[in-house]
Order: C-alpha cells, then sequence, then structure tokens
C-alpha cells in the first residue's frame, strides 16, 4: 500500500466512524444552529492551501466548522418543506459510487450506469403500479425533470420547433398550487408569463377540472396554442392531489401532454391504500417524483417517467461524431434523453435502498410517517386554540393558531428559534399557516409528540 492509500485508509475510518456516531445518535445535533448569514465563509481561510494538508486537519474542520453550519435535513426532528433524508444503505451506494466515478454519458461510457438506472426504475415503476411502457431517467432534481417534461411537450405539440425555434403562443397550464419550478421551467422555455395558466383551486386546494377546461377553450378561441397540462400530486404547501382522471381527460380531448408533479407524493402510491389517489396518473405522459424527497435516498435523485421516450429523444438528442457509438437495440444512450452530457451513478444508492430495505421496509416506513401524521392531525383537532387548515392525505400537516398572521409568525420563530426542530410555513387564503412534514428515515413517534409539545407551550408563552 503506498503511503497515500494507508493515510486514506485511516481517514475513511476515522470518517465511518464520525457517520456512525451521526447515525447512532443525530439527536445530540441541533437541527440548526443559529447563526449569521457569513459566519462560515469568514472563518474560513480567503485562498486555498499552497501545500496539501492532512486528513486530520480536513476532519477536524469538518466537524469544528462544517458540521455546525449545516442544516440537519437528517435529523429526526427535521420536519420543514418536504422531508429529504439518506438511509445508511444509500450513504454506502453514494461512497461507492463516487468511487467509481463511473460516467454513463452513453451505454459503451458506463454500461453500469445506464443499466442499473433501468432496472432500479423498472422496479420502482412496478411498485408504482404504472404500466411497462414508462420509461424512467434519473435526473437532479425534480425542477430539471419537470423542465424536460414540459420541453418534450413543446416538441410533441411544435415538431418544428428545433428547426424553426419557438412558436409564439404556446400556452402552458397548471394550478395556482403548482410549485414554482413549473412556472420557471415554463418562462426557461420561452413560454412567457402571459401564457401560463393558474387555474383556481377547490376548498380542498385541487385544481378546478372544469375551470382548466374553460380555460383551454377559451385560449383556443382566441387563437392561442395549449400545449400542457402540469398536474400536481402532492402540492408543496398542503400535499393536495389535483384530479388526475378528470385532468387525463380533458388532456387527452384536447390533444395536449399531461405531466405529474408528483415529487414528494408518489412514493406513496407504492402503498395500496394511497394508489387511489393517483388514479389516472398513468395516462400521463410524463411523471416526475423525488426518490431524494420520501424515499430515504439522498440529494440528488429525481426519477423522470415517460411513456413517450420517443418524443424525449427528439427533443435532446444531438450526437456529436465524438459520441457516436455502434448501435444496438438494448444499448441506452442516456445523452439522448436529456439535457446533461455527463451522468454520475446516482442508480447505485438507490440501488441500495431499494434491496437494503425491499418492499416491506419501505412501505413500513411510509405508513408510519402518514399514522404520526394522522395523530398529529387529531392532536391539532383536539385543541380549541389551534385549527388544521387543509385535509392530511400523506404525511404533511398544515395547522395555525387561532389568531392573527403575526402570532403565527412568532410561533413558528420562537420553535425554530430553539435549534430543537425546524418547522416551515405556507400562506393559504391570505393565512400565515406553519406545516409539519414527516418522512425522515430516523424520525420516531416521541419525535412527532415532542414537536407538538413544544408548540403547545410556545403558545402558551406567546
Ligand atoms: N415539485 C413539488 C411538488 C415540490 O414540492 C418541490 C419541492 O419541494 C419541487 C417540485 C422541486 O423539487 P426539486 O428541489 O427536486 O427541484
Amino acid at each position: 500500500m503506498t503511503p497515500e492509500i494507508e493515510q486514506f485508509r485511516r481517514a475513511a475510518h476515522r470518517a465511518l466512524e464520525w457517520i456512525v456516531g451521526y447515525y447512532q445518535d443525530p439527536r445530540r445535533y441541533l437541527v440548526r444552529v443559529p447563526m449569521k448569514p457569513g459566519a462560515l465563509a469568514d472563518a474560513l481561510p480567503g485562498e486555498a492551501p499552497e501545500e496539501g494538508e492532512s486528513y486530520e486537519a480536513l476532519l477536524e474542520d469538518f466537524e469544528r466548522l462544517i458540521v455546525p453550519a449545516a442544516t440537519h435535513w437528517n435529523h429526526p426532528r427535521f420536519f420543514a418543506w418536504f422531508p429529504s433524508s439518506s438511509s445508511p444503505p444509500a450513504v454506502l451506494g453514494e461512497m461507492l459510487a463516487a468511487t467509481l466515478n463511473t460516467n454513463g454519458i452513453h451505454w459503451l461510457s458506463s454500461p453500469a450506469v445506464v443499466e442499473l438506472e433501468q432496472v432500479t426504475l423498472g422496479w420502482l415503476r412496478q411498485w408504482l403500479g404504472l404500466p411497462r411502457e414508462f420509461f424512467g431517467e434519473i435526473l437532479d432534481t425534480a425542477s430539471v425533470s419537470s423542465l424536460h417534461a414540459m420541453a418534450a411537450a413543446r416538441e410533441a405539440a411544435d415538431p418544428e420547433v428545433r428547426e424553426r425555434g419557438a412558436r409564439p403562443g404556446l400556452t402552458l397550464y397548471c394550478s395556482e398550487h403548482a410549485h414554482s419550478s413549473i412556472e420557471k421551467g415554463a418562462l426557461v422555455l420561452g413560454i412567457g408569463r402571459q401564457h401560463i395558466r393558474k387555474i383556481p383551486v377547490d376548498g380542498e386546494f385541487r385544481m378546478r377540472a372544469d375551470l382548466l377546461e374553460r380555460a383551454i377553450e377559451q385560449d383556443r378561441a382566441a387563437g392561442l396554442r395549449p400545449f400542457c397540462i402540469v398536474a400536481t400530486a402532492g402540492t408543496t404547501s398542503t400535499s393536495s392531489v389535483d384530479p388526475l382522471e378528470a385532468t387525463a381527460r380533458i388532456a387527452e380531448g384536447h390533444g395536449l401532454w399531461l405531466h405529474v408533479d408528483a415529487a414528494y407524493a408518489g412514493a406513496a402510491a407504492i402503498l395500496p391504500e394511497k394508489r387511489p389517489l393517483f388514479e389516472g396518473w398513468e395516462r400521463a405522459h410524463s411523471i416526475v417524483l423525488n426518490a431524494h424527497k420520501w424515499l430515504f435516498t439522498p440529494l440528488d435523485l429525481s426519477v423522470l417517467y415517460t411513456r413517450r421516450p420517443d418524443v424525449m429523444r427528439r427533443t435532446f438528442s444531438l450526437v456529436p461524431e465524438y459520441l457516436r457509438t455502434a448501435e444496438d437495440p438494448r444499448a441506452v444512450h442516456l445523452m439522448d434523453y436529456g439535457l446533461p452530457l455527463g451522468r454520475r451513478f446516482r442508480a447505485l444508492k438507490f440501488w441500495f435502498v431499494l434491496r437494503r430495505l425491499g418492499r416491506r421496509g419501505i412501505t413500513e416506513l411510509l405508513r408510519s410517517h402518514i399514522a404520526w401524521a394522522q395523530e398529529l392531525a387529531a392532536w391539532i383537532d383536539a385543541d380549541r386554540r389551534f385549527e388544521r387548515v387543509a385535509p392530511v392525505p400523506f404525511s404533511t400537516v398544515c395547522f395555525r393558531l387561532r389568531g392573527d398572521n403575526d402570532a403565527n409568525r412568532r410561533l413558528l420563530n420562537r420553535v425554530n428559534e430553539s435549534g430543537r426542530f425546524l418547522l416551515s410555513h405556507t400562506e393559504l387564503d391570505g393565512r400565515y399557516v406553519l406545516r409539519i412534514a414527516i418522512g425522515n428515515y430516523h424520525t420516531r413517534r416521541e419525535d412527532v409528540q415532542e414537536a407538538w409539545e413544544l408548540i403547545r407551550r410556545t403558545a402558551d408563552e406567546l
């Protein structure tokens, strides 16, 4: 063994011990340490070292400076935004993927990346109950996956777009509760704000199918070109699910591309009892769900499924001579299905998770999170000082103090300032609302219970 490799071995053992300690007792960390912007940057040298440093120095600084500045998304008491946690098998897979550093540009550049991606996404597709024709690829985030879906939708509606450039008047539909990544993606594609219709929602924050259809008809009559509907299964504020059957029927009736953004909630389709909420999504042209949200796999692992890989190829395939390889019908070239050329071996960590936890393990985790969210909802309903402001179809609970927005803002800030829990907020009908999203691999029922106790105590003190 060379001295360099020997030093690496010792440092790797130390890092592994740190990881094991982190997993054993994550609650000894605050979810978030209060700090001022710039504090970490100021504590670090302004210039990189001239000479290489020891692993010991690096690991010491990691523990001393970096860990306290991290918001611990992996913490069992992280309840903000949507969950995103890494399970131990995923960490192993990530470590090994970085060691191989193999790049799945096309099949020849790494058969392992290409074929394992197809196999793992095939497994997941079966668990989700989606038909065989759905082709899956891994991208970094749901924002980028949805951008790809919308680009394919534009290609389907306007096959000349590559030659001529975009036609004016292409119009996209989503609910007013769709994630901002939909509007952002449409802006990047040059659709223009004037041609993004945000359809109002019903009393449970679901897109109104009647208003969707009316908007499409009005736009057609006005000479515009409706091309894409984005439905959300698990909206960011309340986790509501748009009416997928009705939306699919409208998309089919008007010849539009249907993209379903199931970034967070899509994982719940693994559960037979939740599958009815997703009925109709099998008729979509594309679906995104993030394994890095509620499938215990660390960032980044967004899954984009499409029933129209041919359109995805028409949209994205552009092969310079140096990337040409012999054609073989079984050799998938991932560069043909998206914008990035280089693709890291994300499927490895996901394969480790799917195999280590199995469908049973994942099902148990998802069911626990949903059950604790239901319990929390019941506790909130039983306390007359609070009101719950949205149904709880999955593991996200929206509630508020019966009072003004300012009181709710103060309540959230006080709870978060404790550093023991991290919650987030949203606004619904002009009202400031607190959110607790449960879904971390290490969360236990007591974590949810203690969060609720702290919220109640803090409300007493306001
Ligand atoms: N779609 C929905 C419904 C989301 O809630 C989010 C983020 O929370 C996104 C998309 C964006 O996900 P990403 O961070 O992977 O781009």
